[in-house]
């Protein structure tokens, strides 16, 4: 079934819309991401939209959590 949500990452002001297929299995790390739209972008993440601002922003959100698990 698909799946709407908005996604507002911790590490920044950005808002994005996902939709994602609940029948997939991402047990074996499986995209089950079918859509991303840009609602919101924050000063770093200004110009981007869709897929571009939904992976700029992940990568963003894993590297800021990466170094909070270091501290
Ligand atoms: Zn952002």
């Amino acid at each position: 079934m698909l799946r709407t949500q908005t996604w507002h990452p911790d590490t920044c002001e950005c808002a994005i819309q996902m939709h994602w297929d609940d029948s997939v299995d991402t047990s074996e790390g499986a995209n089950n991401v079918v859509a991303v739209r840009s609602v919101k972008n924050c000063p770093l993440h200004q110009g981007l939209s869709g897929e571009a601002h939904y992976q700029a922003v992940l990568e963003h959100n894993r590297a800021a959590n990466a170094q909070r698990n270091k501290e």
